[in-house]
Order: structure tokens, then C-alpha cells, then sequence
């Protein structure tokens, strides 16, 4: 983020004598001709606009102001001597400064009603414009504070309920899992796949920014995106800024700036490059004791991928079918069909054991 400075615009302070708001750059009272207090801050004034007189500008730029060590009287940071007594004032306090008043107000503020007369004067004014009493600083509205979020105790109970019935329902599936049964079983037929996957180059699509493509590969479209954000301007990019706002310069004027940053684009493209990938599975099956792989005719450029084997064998469990899978042909080689078995079935028909009957 980078700070954009939009200008200086002239604070305002509230006389705690006589509660008239006077101009950033008066030192004393306009009503009542007491000095501002150390201690009384700066506010922001009823309109913001940008200073354009050579005399507010170079006390806006003159840093925070130096309280005389002597007498107290509020001078320029630029003075080396106090204008009252003309004391020195190196040993002068400094006025805080750089602390952020709020934000650039847009429109004016609202209007003001006078305390003693009920007259509704524009927020400019600074003397009501029937009886001439002096009117304060309205308060701004301020943002109401969320409101802590409360648990309903009725779905408290709910959700209580809920869980418990949750908890029941799976302590019943886990009981059902280990409850087995044995039985006696004859293998009544079997069945096995085994698959080669055939490689094969083609082209496979990709998507990346425009200077991340490899260089062999085939770009098909490209739209322009957001790829970042950065404190810089660069060859494609389009500044982007927050709400101005005024930063407190301790000299009874402000500095109005802006946090800006850019959106930088770029191209991202859809390209496709030439890839040894799948294309293609070719199957061999039977319901015998002799599995074998598939034969294979490769084109040129294709190799043999992956392989796989799934058998399956069927017993008959008291006239019911219960199929058992496996990957292990060795295992397999045993489920000579007609043989006999004992099984342990668990509660969902599933075969968790298999020994030689006995
Ligand atoms: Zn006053
Ligand atoms: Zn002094
Ligand atoms: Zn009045």
C-alpha cells in the first residue's frame, strides 16, 4: 500500500472557556480570547476542504507546534522563539501529531440547533445566527456495537438429542461389523479380469499465466486476470484506492491521504502440450483356473501402463450366493470350484474369514 497525499485541510478546536469552535490555525479564542490549551486537541471541522492559501499551507507543513516552556503559549513548529515572551523555545513540548481524526466527510455535517435558542444553524456556523451563543461540536453518529450472539437453549437440547441418536446409530453399526457367524460353504463358480492400460502420447490441456507456458506447447486462448496486487505501477496495471482520511499534522491542520495500491494484469492462457498419458485398457476375463494377462498390439510411441487382477469367487452358503473378492491370483488358485470351506460372515453378509473346512 502506498500513502497518496490529497492536500491539507484546516482542522478546528473547541474553546473549553466559552465552548465556541474556532479555526485550526487560531491560537487564541475568537469569542473569548483565551489561549488554546495544551491539552485541547484539534477535530475535525464542519467541511472538509483542501487548503489553498500560501499562509495555511505553510503552517500545515511547518510541523506540530511547540509549546513556550515560559509561558505556555501555543507557537509555530517552525519558531525557534516564543511570540509572547520570546523565550526559547528549544525545550518547548511538541503538540502530538499523526493520529488519524476520521474520514474525508463527502458531504457536509449535519446541522447544528443551538442550545439556547432551538435555532437549526448550517454546521459551518460557528455563532448561532439569532442569538449569537456559540455552537459546540454535535456529536457524529457512532457505529451501535453488535450484540453478543446468544445460544437458544431449545436447540441446545436438540442438538443434544441429535448427537445422542448419532452416537446409538453408530455404536449399532460397529456391533453389527464384529458380530460373525461361522459357516460351512462350497465354492460354486469363479470369474477373473486381468488389465493392461496401454500409454500413448496426446495432447493434454493446461491452464497457467502467459509466462509460465512451456515453450513446445500449443496456446489456445488467452483472458486477461487480475494476478496481483502491488505498491507500483507496472506495464498492465490500474490503481485502486480506499477512503481518504485525515491524518492529524499537530499544527491545527490535517493531511488528507489515501492508501492506493495497483491490480496488476496479465494473460491467462489455455495451452495443450503433447504428454505420455492413458489411452487406452484392453481386458482379458474368464471363469477358469487360468488367468492370463491380455495380449497386447502396440502402435508406434505406446507402451504397456499399469495392470491390475480382481477375482472373484462364489460360495453357496445355504442355497445363498456370497461373492469374495480379491487381487492375490495365488489365493485365488486355491478356490478350486466344488471345494468346501468354512466362513466367517459378519453381521452385513460379508466374509471377514476363510479356512479349509474342516
Ligand atoms: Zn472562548
Ligand atoms: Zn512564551
Ligand atoms: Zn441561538
Amino acid at each position: 500500500m502506498a500513502k497518496q497525499s490529497l492536500g491539507y485541510v484546516e482542522l478546528e478546536w473547541t474553546c473549553p472557556f466559552c465552548n465556541t469552535r474556532n479555526p485550526g490555525r487560531v491560537k487564541v479564542c475568537t469569542n473569548c480570547g483565551a489561549p488554546q490549551p495544551k491539552d485541547v486537541k484539534f477535530h475535525q471541522a464542519a467541511e472538509d476542504k483542501i487548503v489553498e492559501d500560501k499562509e495555511g499551507l505553510e503552517m500545515a507543513q511547518s510541523g506540530p507546534d511547540i509549546y513556550c516552556p515560559f509561558c505556555n503559549t501555543r507557537n509555530p513548529g517552525t519558531a525557534v522563539k516564543c511570540s509572547r515572551c520570546g523565550g526559547d523555545l528549544t525545550g518547548g513540548e511538541k503538540r502530538e501529531s499523526g493520529e488519524v481524526i476520521g474520514a474525508q466527510q463527502t458531504g457536509r455535517a449535519p446541522d447544528i440547533t443551538c442550545e439556547y435558542c432551538g435555532t437549526v444553524n448550517p454546521a459551518t456556523n460557528t455563532k448561532c445566527k439569532n442569538c449569537g451563543s456559540p455552537l459546540g461540536v454535535t456529536a457524529r453518529p457512532q457505529p451501535a456495537a453488535a450484540a453478543p450472539v446468544k445460544m437458544n437453549p431449545k436447540f441446545m437440547i436438540i442438538g443434544t438429542i441429535v448427537l445422542l441418536l448419532i452416537c446409538g446409530a453408530l455404536s449399532m453399526f460397529f456391533l453389527q461389523g464384529t458380530r460373525t457367524e461361522s459357516n460351512i460353504a462350497r465354492v460354486s463358480n469363479v470369474n477373473w479380469k486381468r488389465s493392461i492400460v496401454i500409454m500413448g502420447y496426446a495432447p493434454v490441456t493446461y491452464s497457467n499465466w502467459i509466462d509460465q507456458i512451456p515453450q513446445d506447447a500449443e496456446v489456445s486462448s488467452c483472458s486477461e486476470r487480475e494476478r496481483g496486487r502491488s505498491s507500483f505501477p507496472s506495464g498492465n496495471s490500474q490503481q485502486v484506492c480506499g477512503t481518504p482520511y485525515l491524518v492529524d499534522q499537530g499544527s491545527g491542520f490535517a493531511e488528507m491521504v489515501q492508501d492506493c495500491e495497483y491490480i496488476v494484469y496479465d494473460d491467462y492462457c489455455q495451452y495443450s502440450v503433447i504428454e505420455l498419458q492413458p489411452v487406452g485398457v484392453i481386458n482379458d476375463t474368464g471363469t477358469d483356473m487360468n488367468p492370463l494377462w491380455p495380449e497386447t498390439r502396440l502402435q508406434q510411441d505406446q507402451q504397456l501402463g499399469e495392470r491390475s487382477e480382481t477375482y472373484q469367487i462364489t460360495f453357496n452358503v445355504d442355497g445363498k450366493d456370497v461373492v469374495y473378492e480379491t487381487t492375490n491370483p495365488d489365493e485365488y488358485m486355491q478356490f478350486t470350484p466344488g471345494s468346501s470351506w468354512e466362513l466367517e460372515i459378519n453381521g452385513f453378509g460379508s466374509i471377514v474369514d476363510i479356512q479349509p473346512a474342516p
